[in-house]
C-alpha cells in the first residue's frame, strides 16, 4: 500500500489545501465510512461526515478523539485484535461486524483496516478505516440461503419423493425418492429424469417436460428391480439463483390404490364367506366369456340340501357357520383360478375354466360332492348339509352369463329332485317346458309312494229327473309345495314317462275301493267312471290289470265305467274290438269322452262295443248362443240314439244349458250347475244335503 491520500509532508501548502478539499469532497460523498487514526496515540486524524455522524459527531468534533472514545470501550476491546494485527504485522485486515441499531434490526458492516507506512520507513504511521454497510447484501444473501435451506429441509422432511432437474437432467433428489426407485443420490444426479419413467409413460412425461406446464398427473416409474410403480407427478417450475429448475413431487399411489382395492374387495365380496358376490361374479363371467379366446368352461350352480332346516332349527349363527364351512371346502376343492361366488342364501356358483371334457368336470364334481358335506345335529337328528349341483357347459349350453346360469340352475333343480347330494349336467331337453316336465317327472315318482294323490268325484245325474246316475273320478295331486294340482299340470308328463301306467292303476283301484265303500254304506249305488290314458290302454296286459283291480277291490265290473277318448279308438290298437269286448264281458261300461273333438269314423262307432258318448265340454260351453255347437250337439244326440248309445253332456254350467240338453234328449248331465268335482267326503255331504233332486233347469 503506497501513496495514501493524506497530506503528504513536504508538499506545497496551496496544493495541499486544494488536495485536502478535493479529498474531503470525495470522502464525504462515497457510501463508505472513512477515518484515519494515528498509529501511536490512536486519535482520529480524519473522518468523513458519514463516519462522524454514525457515532453522533461531526467531521470536526471527531478529530483528536481516541478510537475508544469514538466507538466505545467495549467495541474497541472487541476489535483490538484486528487493530494490533494491522499495526504490528503491517497487513490489511478485513472483518465484518454485526451491530444492533436502535430499531433492533441487525445491521452489518464490513470493516477494512489498512496500515499506512510512509515511503522510506518501516513504521506504521497511521491506519485507514473503511467501513461499508453491507446489511442489504447480507440480508439478500441470508434470504437466499434460508430459502435454499427451507427447500432442502422441506425436501428432506417430505415423505414423498422429490426430484429436481434442469433441462431434463436430475440435479437433486430426496431420500424418499431414492428409496422409491432403489437408486442412491449419487446414481441419480446427472441422469436424465426420463430414465426412471416407465417406458409406456415416457412420451407423456416428455411432453409435459417440454411444455413447461405446472400440472399433476398419474403416471408410472420403474424401480431398479424393474417393478412398475404407479405414481402421481406434481410438477412445478422454480427459479433458483437465476436458473430455471423443474421440481417434481413423485407420490407413490400404491397405498392409495391398495385402499381402493380394499374398498373394491368389500364391494365385490360376500362378507360372510369372502367369496365373490353375485354382481361381481356375473361381471367377471361376462368379461371372461367376452374374450375371443375364451376357453371351454363349466358353470356350476350349487344349492345346499337341508340347509333351510338347519338354519331354522339351529339359528342363524349356526347357519352362517355352516355356510362359511361350505365356502371354505368349496374353495379347497377348486383351483385358485376358478371363480367361486355366493349368490345369497345357500346358493353358490362356480366357474371352472379350461375344462376340455365332461370327464374333467365330473372329476371336480365328485370331489366337491365328497368334500362338501357338513354333518349337523338339528332337531335331535343327524343331518348333513350336502350340495346339489347343476352344470352348464360353455359354449354348448349358452354363451351369455344369464343363459348359462339359467341352465345350470335348471340342471341343479333336477339334481335336487333326483335325490340330494348329486349332480346333473344340463341337457337341452331340460330347457323351457321340458324343464318343468323333468321336475314333475322326478317328483311324480315320489308322489305315488308318498300318497300324494287323491280322487275327486263329480256327480253325473239324469237329465230329466236329476237323480244321481254315476260319478266321475277325477285325479288330484296334493303337491307338498304347490298345493292341489289338477291333471293338466301333470298328466301329459306322467304319460310321456310311463308313470301313467302305475298311476292309472292306482286310480282304478281307488275308484273301485270308493265304489265298494259307497255301495256297502248305501250311499250311492252308482258306477264310478274312470278316465284312461292311451298308454294304459295300449298295454297288452290292460284287460288283465282291470281284472286284477276288480278282484283285489272286491267289486263287480259294473260298478266301474271306463272313459276312453276318441284318440284311443283311432290309435292302432291290436284287436281293439276284442279288448273292449273282454272289458264289457267283465261288466264294465265303456264311454267315449270328449266326443266331437276327434275323428272317429262313424262306421267304427257302429262296429265297436260301446255304451255311452260324452259330448265334449267345448260344445256345451257355448250353448245356447252358438248355433253351430247347438246343431252338432243335437246331431250327436240323435246319432247316438240311433246307435243305441246313451249320451252324456259335461261342463254344464247353467240351468239354461241343462234345460236345452234335456230337451234335445241328453240322458245324463255333469257340470258345475249340479256340482263340481269334490273329495269323497264332500261328495257324500253334497248327496245327503240334496234331498230329493229336481232338475232346476226345468223350472225356468
Ligand atoms: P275330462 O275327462 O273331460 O274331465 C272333465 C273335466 O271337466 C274335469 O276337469 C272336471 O273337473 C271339469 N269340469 C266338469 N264340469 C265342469 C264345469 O261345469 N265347469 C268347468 N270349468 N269344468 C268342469 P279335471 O278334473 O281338471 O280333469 C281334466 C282332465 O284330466 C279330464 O278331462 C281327464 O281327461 C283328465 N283326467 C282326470 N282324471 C284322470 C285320471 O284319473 N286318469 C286319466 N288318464 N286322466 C284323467
Ligand atoms: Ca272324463
Ligand atoms: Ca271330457
Amino acid at each position: 500500500m503506497d501513496t495514501p491520500p493524506v497530506l503528504p509532508p513536504g508538499r506545497p501548502a496551496v496544493l495541499a489545501e486544494h488536495q485536502a478539499a478535493q479529498f474531503r469532497l470525495l470522502a464525504d460523498n462515497v457510501p463508505v465510512l472513512i477515518a484515519i487514526f494515528d498509529a501511536v496515540d490512536r486519535t482520529c486524524r480524519f473522518a468523513n461526515r458519514e463516519y462522524a455522524r454514525s457515532f453522533g459527531l461531526d467531521e470536526h468534533s471527531v478529530l483528536g478523539r481516541t478510537f475508544a472514545e469514538i466507538i466505545g470501550e467495549e467495541a474497541a476491546r472487541e476489535i483490538a485484535p484486528h487493530v494490533e494485527r494491522v499495526l504490528n504485522e503491517r497487513v490489511s485486515v478485513n472483518y465484518e461486524r454485526r451491530l444492533e441499531r436502535g430499531d433492533g434490526r441487525p445491521h452489518w458492516i464490513e470493516v477494512n483496516l489498512i496500515p499506512y507506512v510512509p515511503a522510506g520507513t518501516d513504521r506504521v504511521e497511521s491506519a485507514f478505516v473503511l467501513i461499508s454497510d453491507i446489511t442489504r447484501f447480507r440480508e439478500a444473501e441470508r434470504a437466499a440461503r434460508e430459502s435454499e435451506e427451507r427447500l432442502t429441509k422441506f425436501m428432506q422432511a417430505s415423505m414423498e419423493g422429490i426430484v429436481f432437474h434442469r433441462d431434463g437432467v436430475i440435479t437433486d433428489v430426496n431420500p424418499p425418492l431414492c428409496e422409491l426407485v432403489g437408486y442412491t443420490l449419487e446414481e441419480l444426479v446427472g441422469r436424465t429424469a426420463l430414465s426412471t419413467v416407465a417406458p409406456d409413460q415416457v412420451e407423456v412425461v416428455r411432453e409435459v417436460m417440454a411444455s413447461g406446464r405446472e400440472t399433476r398427473y398419474p403416471t408410472a416409474i420403474l424401480h431398479r428391480s424393474g417393478e412398475r410403480i404407479d405414481v402421481e407427478f406434481i410438477v412445478r417450475t422454480l427459479w433458483f439463483n437465476g436458473e430455471r429448475l423443474r421440481m417434481t413431487i413423485v407420490r407413490d399411489l400404491r397405498p392409495h390404490l391398495d385402499a381402493l382395492a380394499r374398498i373394491q374387495h368389500l364391494a365385490e365380496h360376500d362378507p360372510l364367506t369372502g367369496l365373490l358376490n353375485r354382481p361381481a361374479f356375473m361381471e367377471r363371467l361376462r368379461e371372461r366369456l367376452s374374450r375371443p379366446d375364451a376357453p371351454r368352461a363349466a358353470l356350476l350352480f350349487i344349492d345346499l340340501d337341508n340347509f333351510k332346516r338347519v338354519n331354522d332349527s339351529l339359528g342363524h349363527l349356526e347357519g352362517d357357520q355352516v355356510l362359511a364351512t361350505v365356502a371354505e371346502r368349496l374353495q379347497g376343492g377348486l383351483r385358485a383360478s376358478d371363480l367361486v361366488a355366493r349368490f345369497g342364501g345357500d346358493e353358490f356358483v362356480v366357474l371352472l375354466e379350461d375344462v376340455h371334457q365332461r370327464r374333467d368336470v365330473q372329476t371336480v364334481l365328485n370331489a366337491l360332492l365328497s368334500v362338501v358335506e357338513v354333518p349337523v345335529q338339528a332337531d335331535g337328528r343327524d343331518l348333513s348339509v350336502t350340495p346339489s349341483i347343476g352344470v352348464a357347459m360353455y359354449p354348448e349350453h349358452g354363451d351369455s352369463p344369464e343363459e348359462l346360469l339359467q341352465h345350470a340352475d335348471t340342471a341343479m333343480y333336477l339334481a335336487k329332485t333326483a335325490g340330494r347330494a348329486t349332480s346333473r349336467f344340463f341337457e337341452p331337453a331340460m330347457a323351457q317346458n321340458a324343464y318343468a316336465d323333468l321336475v314333475i317327472e322326478a317328483e311324480l315318482a315320489q308322489a305315488l309312494t308318498a300318497d300324494e294323490f287323491v280322487l275327486f268325484f263329480q256327480p253325473q245325474v239324469d237329465a230329466q229327473t236329476g237323480h244321481l246316475t254315476g260319478a266321475e273320478a277325477l285325479l288330484r295331486w296334493r303337491h307338498p309345495e304347490r298345493g292341489l294340482l289338477t291333471p293338466d299340470a301333470f298328466i301329459l308328463v306322467a304319460e310321456r314317462h310311463r308313470l301313467m301306467v302305475p298311476l292309472g292303476e292306482w286310480v282304478m283301484h281307488e275308484a273301485a275301493r270308493q265304489a265298494r265303500d259307497w255301495h256297502e254304506r248305501g250311499i250311492a249305488e252308482v258306477p264310478i267312471a274312470v278316465n284312461l290314458s292311451s298308454m294304459q290302454f295300449r298295454l297288452g296286459s290292460f284287460a288283465k290289470s282291470v281284472a286284477h283291480v276288480l278282484k283285489t277291490a272286491g267289486v263287480p265290473g259294473d260298478w266301474l265305467e271306463l272313459e276312453l277318448t276318441e284318440r284311443m279308438l283311432t290309435d292302432e290298437i291290436d284287436r281293439l274290438p276284442e279288448l273292449l269286448q273282454s272289458l264289457r264281458a267283465q261288466g264294465l261300461a265303456i264311454s267315449i269322452d270328449d266326443f266331437g273333438t276327434g275323428y272317429t269314423a262313424l262306421n267304427q262307432l257302429t262296429r265297436l262295443p260301446l255304451d255311452k258318448l260324452k259330448i265334449d265340454q267345448s260344445f256345451v260351453a257355448v250353448l245356447p248362443d252358438d248355433r253351430g255347437a247347438a246343431a252338432i250337439t243335437r246331431a250327436v244326440v240323435q246319432m247316438a240314439k240311433g246307435l243305441g248309445l246313451r249320451v252324456g253332456a259335461e261342463g254344464v254350467r247353467n240351468p239354461r244349458q241343462w234345460h236345452l240338453l234335456a230337451e234335445w234328449g241328453c240322458d245324463e248331465l255333469q257340470g258345475e250347475v249340479i256340482a263340481p268335482a269334490m273329495p269323497a267326503g264332500e261328495f257324500e255331504a253334497w248327496l245327503a244335503a240334496r234331498g230329493k233332486p229336481r232338475p232346476p233347469g226345468l223350472d225356468i
